[in-house]
């Protein structure tokens, strides 16, 4: 059975930033991902010979914290600023998945490799993944949008706290689906010429994005998502269905008769709609298990809303606490 000090369930930004902190710090920390890549929500399609972001499109930056990260990968020229000047919206080169990809190399991980349960072994734990391999840790670290974590919580053998029981238990998600439409090279749209819209749309449609225009695709793709109203109405209907019904209110704003394929993206958790007030949560007292991600506010966040700068942080202020937690361990 493979050993580490920290196994950390998820290799979204959250999961990965934390992971690398702790890296550096010379934890001996893996990363357990359900997927084939790093990213979870920082997501990028290819589809034919182009790219199409499905996840996130942008982010930007409030504190002073996650600006010293975002200037070193726009030196890196892993990300450059896309659009906006009063508020910066920065764009990743080659798609929002590669931005993880970068930050996850040299950071120990493992994909294809979803986590079942969590098992208590004297002062350990025993991570089991769905496969039935298993990883023995000191500590075990979530970052899973909150209702997933929950669920694991529940179906493993560890202590929750009624309180953290609870705090988890109010945090919810939006869902949300996105299409995506692949048209002839030549043909233009009616969007803005940075290929980004996301006001004076049809209702139902939060945001149209052309990724060629936007510098990730050779190909013209068009992400079109939906506002969080329609993706509750829609999400359990066939993709044709809801395919059409995003088409029927657009054709306005693209030349249909150039559409070459379309596909349909379903995230059950997109963004958190209730969140907690503190940047990470430690269920129990007696336990060394902890939970971040984007729905994890420090107090005083600007913006208020889950988004990728709270998963930076939350990311981060968790590996700080247990790397603190790490040092007391070894020097008592
Ligand atoms: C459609 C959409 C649009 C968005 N737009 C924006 C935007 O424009 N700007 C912005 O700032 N934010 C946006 N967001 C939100 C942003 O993407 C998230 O806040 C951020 O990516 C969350 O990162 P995270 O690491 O906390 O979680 P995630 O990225 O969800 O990472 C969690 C990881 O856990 C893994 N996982 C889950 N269960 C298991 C398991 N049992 N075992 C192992 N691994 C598991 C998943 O595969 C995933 O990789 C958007 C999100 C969506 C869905």
């Amino acid at each position: 059975m493979r050993k580490v000090d920290v196994a950390i369930v998820g290799g979204g930004i959250a999961g990965i930033l934390a992971a690398r902190k702790l890296t550096e710090d010379g934890v001996n920390a893996l990363v357990l991902d359900k997927s084939k890549s790093v990213g979870g929500r920082l997501a990028t399609r290819r589809i034919g010979d182009g790219r199409a972001d499905h996840g996130a499109q942008f982010f930007t930056v409030r504190t002073d914290q996650f600006q010293q990260f975002v200037d070193k990968w726009e030196q890196n020229q892993w990300i450059s600023r896309w659009f906006g000047d009063k508020h910066a919206r920065y764009k990743a080169t080659n798609g929002m998945n590669q931005l993880v990809k970068n930050l996850a190399s040299g950071v120990p991980h493992q994909l294809n490799s979803k986590v079942e349960r969590i098992e208590r072994s004297e002062e350990e734990y025993v991570v089991i993944l769905e496969k039935g391999e298993r990883v023995q840790a000191s500590l075990v670290l979530f970052t899973p949008p909150a209702p997933q974590t929950l669920q694991i919580l529940e179906s493993s053998d560890v202590h929750v706290s009624d309180q953290s029981h609870q705090s988890l238990n109010q945090i919810t998600f939006n869902p949300a689906v996105v299409g995506l439409l692949t048209l002839k090279k030549e043909d233009e749209t009616r969007l803005p010429p940075e290929g980004h819209k996301d006001s004076d749309l049809p209702d139902g449609i939060e945001r149209m994005v052309d990724n060629r225009v936007k510098g990730i695709s050779d190909e013209r793709i068009i992400t079109v998502s939906a506002s969080p109203d329609f993706s509750k109405s829609f999400y359990h209907y066939e993709d044709e269905a809801v395919l059409a019904e995003l088409l029927k209110r657009i054709e306005h704003l693209l030349p249909f008769e150039s559409l070459v394929s379309q596909q349909l993206k379903r995230w059950r958790y997109a963004q958190a709609v209730h969140f907690h007030d503190h940047p990470f949560l430690n269920v129990s007292e007696k336990e060394a298990v902890f939970v971040a991600g984007d729905a994890f506010l420090h107090e005083n966040d600007q913006a208020g809303r889950t988004r990728i700068e709270s998963a930076v942080l939350s990311g981060l202020a968790v590996a700080e606490e247990i790397k603190q937690l790490m040092k007391r361990k070894t020097s008592t």
